[in-house]
């Protein structure tokens, strides 16, 4: 038995079969064999590239079943795996001529070429991730293993995924039905992955460092998500132990039901709570518990790993989701597209710095047309329901302005062609950037509603990336800092009436809810899993407490300083409860 510690990302138990995977992008070293010996590794080429071949006629088949957006990647795959002139070819000739080995040969020119598709107009650079993945599948056989992917996307049975990181596009492509967890080496407790591993219910560790290395696939494994440990071939202690928290989580979870949506302190102060969503489908879930609205839709997921959805797809997926939730709100924020939430019809050449650029409305402005085109579709689907649209990563009001400049000559563009929407849509902004936050006071003479995404305001606030595991132990949403940028914003926005949510993940950790009801804010979003560990936490706070325990870490000295003041908070509500 063994147990590993990583970053706690997504609660929830799970106990099962390990599947250890490598999804990263390969690196081959420059390698040569003997003259001999050429002949054969041309065969050795062939023989990988046949295989490669039946594992992607092996998904084709099972597309049809739960894979319905791969049919179009699968067209381009053997399109690619028959393409003599471009790849195959000029791989065999490497062999040959330069006698390089097989696998540097098919590493050499695939990259290459995926160099020169970038620089190529559309739809060619769109091809490259589709290029990538095949030559990762094809020197998976060379060195006489699967395709890592092709496991992935060939799950039979449920299994705990253990990988050295997962992209968002990786994670969104799974079977989610037959994955236990997920595990990685790599990755915090914000990157997306670990958002939408949140969202899906479904446990997760990261930043294990090196857990591809400590299991193998087959050994049987216990995620506990609570505490973000691994335990690799648990002893009969651990298994009783699992069994018996996992009662207790279970139990735990079916009591909570919301009355209008709302949840109250001891004072019957009223905290609104709102769900995060990242498809439609998650709806219901909401609903179960009584919620009434939506705060947060990152509508991004709906295109990454799949093709693009049209005008008409994207307004007959918004109008569902409003009709459902109707007379409740939506928040649909448009896309978040850059950073770790990678596309690459939409990305830009490479970053060194991809969170500080192209990214969210920044990268809607550099690709106007597919922004018009969702906004289009939301405000086609607005009639549905109660529709408002947030824009994402707005800096200062200026930015604003031009994302509502678009949306109002989309709406002009609307009435001139006879489409109906709703003219009183409410338009709001994410404060997520520091420089929002500091002139909050701009915004607040525009903006309908505004919406603190602490994920990105933390990062940015700290210089502390989400994603790096390195600096995981810096990312703290509770830094004096942080706060007080939350507290100047709720001042603000209370003064004016303006409505403030809070939707990034400290909103759904139960551990800063006494926290974010001392600074005033009465609304929460999060996702589903998160409501039956909040709610129960404020209906133990008293409000007047919320704000001593704000007032307190506000004055901390730094991130530890106010740590301390949250846990002492913590010890002494706890000791009440048991008296
Ligand atoms: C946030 O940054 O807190 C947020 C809600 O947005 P995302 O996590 O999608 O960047
Ligand atoms: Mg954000």
């Amino acid at each position: 038995m063994r147990r590993l510690r990583g970053s706690v990302v997504s609660e929830g138990l799970a106990r099962g079969e390990a599947l250890v995977v490598a999804t990263g992008e390969v690196y081959v070293p420059e390698g040569r064999v003997a003259e001999a010996m050429v002949e054969r590794e041309v065969q050795r080429f062939d023989r990988a590239v046949a295989a490669t071949r039946r594992d992607i006629e092996v998904l084709r088949n099972e597309a049809r079943q739960h894979l319905g957006e791969m049919t179009e990647i699968i067209g381009t795959y053997l399109a690619f795996l028959g393409d003599e002139a471009t790849l195959l070819g000029p791989v065999r000739r490497l062999v040959r001529e330069e006698r390089y080995n097989a696998t540097y040969a098919t590493f050499r020119r695939f990259s290459d070429v995926s160099r020169e598709l970038e620089g190529l107009p559309e739809p060619l650079p769109s091809r490259v991730p589709d290029l990538v993945d095949i030559k990762r599948r094809i020197i998976g056989h060379l060195r006489g293993g699967r395709g890592p992917v092709a496991e992935l996307e060939r799950l039979r049975r449920k299994v705990v995924i253990i990988a050295d990181d997962l992209s968002p596009t990786q994670t969104a492509k799974l079977d989610r039905d037959k994955v236990l967890a997920f595990v990685t080496d790599r990755g915090g407790p914000a990157s997306h992955t670990a958002i939408l591993a949140r969202h899906l219910g479904i446990p997760a560790v990261v930043g294990l460092g090196n857990v591809t290395k400590a299991v193998r696939s087959g050994d049987h494994v216990i995620v506990d998500g609570m505490l973000g440990e691994v335990i690799v071939t648990p002893d009969d202690e651990s298994v009783r132990q699992f069994q018996s928290k996992s009662r207790k989580l279970a139990a735990s979870r079916k009591k909570v039901h919301l009355g209008h949506g709302v949840a109250h302190t001891r004072d019957r102060t009223e905290i609104r709570i709102l769900g995060n969503i990242d498809r439609g489908e998650q709806v219901p879930a909401l609903q179960e518990l009584g919620i009434e609205g939506v705060g947060l839709f990152r509508t991004e997921f709906l295109f990454l790993g799949r093709r693009m959805p049209d005008e008409e797809e994207q307004r007959l997926h918004y109008g569902r989701l409003l009709a459902d939730m109707a007379p409740h709100p939506i928040c649909i924020r448009t896309m978040d597209f850059g950073a770790d939430k990678w596309d690459h019809r939409v990305g830009g050449q490479h970053e060194e710095n991809p969170f500080l650029g192209m990214r969210a409305i920044r990268l809607s402005f550099a690709h106007e047309t597919l922004f018009r085109t969702q906004l289009r579709a939301i405000l086609r689907a607005s009639p549905a329901g109660n529709c408002r649209i947030m824009f994402p990563m707005i800096m200062d009001v200026g930015e604003f302005r031009r994302a509502v400049g678009i949306l109002r000559s989309v709406q002009d563009e609307l009435r001139a062609e006879g489409q109906a929407y709703d003219p009183n849509t409410k338009i709001g902004a994410m404060i997520e950037v520091p420089s929002a936050a500091l002139t909050v006071e701009n915004l607040l003479r525009e903006v309908d509603f505004l919406s603190l995404g602490t994920n990105d305001l933390t990062q940015y606030t700290l210089a502390v990336d989400r994603t790096n595991p390195l600096v995981a132990n810096l990312f703290d949403p509770h830094h004096p800092s942080v706060l007080r940028l939350i507290s100047d914003t709720s001042e603000a926005c209370l003064r004016v009436g303006c409505p403030l949510s809070a939707c990034g993940e400290m909103a759904g950790t139960s551990d800063y809810t006494p926290v974010l009801i001392g600074l005033g804010l009465t609304t929460l979003s999060m996702a589903s899993r998160r409501v039956p560990l909040v709610v129960p936490r404020i209906a133990k706070l008293h409000l007047a407490e919320c704000r001593d325990l704000a007032q307190a870490m506000l004055a901390a000295d730094d991130a530890a300083h106010a740590r301390r003041l949250l846990d002492d908070f913590h010890r002494k509500a706890s000791t009440r409860s048991r008296r």
